[in-house]
């Protein structure tokens, strides 16, 4: 489905897509009970921008459902992770940093930092970046 198609669809599916993860931050702002400056919604993925952004543009797209880390991905879910990117990409285009380049970086586990054990991919741009990484 294309992603404009998707993003019309998303707003009344949303809630019955969730898993009821009751204590996890991102699960609460895919349901809306926690504010997010949300940047895209479809009936399975959900971006926002990231409270403390580490570029001029910093948005976090994640699924809806519950998945803690790219370690929890199963054969089921792998489109997902496609779809995920896709957002990344279009949401790239949309914000302007297209052109001149951004970063799609998913943090796994203590030594990545990843700080809310539920899977998102970070889509950072508008300056320009190191490598390696820190
Ligand atoms: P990670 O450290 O890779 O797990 O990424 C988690 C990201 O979530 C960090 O960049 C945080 O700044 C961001 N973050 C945490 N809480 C919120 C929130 N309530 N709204 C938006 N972004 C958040
Ligand atoms: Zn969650």
């Amino acid at each position: 489905m294309p992603l404009q198609e998707a993003r019309g669809r998303g707003a009344n599916s949303v809630a019955a897509e969730v898993k009821p993860v009751e204590d996890c931050l991102f699960c609460k702002i895919a349901r809306g009970e926690l504010p997010a400056n949300v940047a895209y919604r479809d009936d399975g993925v959900v971006a926002f921008h990231d409270l403390n952004p580490q570029a001029p543009v910093h948005v976090l797209v994640m699924p809806i459902r519950h998945i803690e880390s790219l370690l929890a991905l199963g054969e089921g879910n792998l489109e997902l992770v496609g779809r995920l990117h896709a957002v990344a990409a279009q949401l790239a285009r949309e914000l302007g940093v297209a052109e001149r380049g951004f970063r799609v970086v998913i943090n796994t586990n203590r030594e990545a930092g990843q700080s809310v054990p539920h899977l998102h991919v970070h889509l950072l741009g508008g300056r320009a970046m190191g490598w390696p990484p820190g």
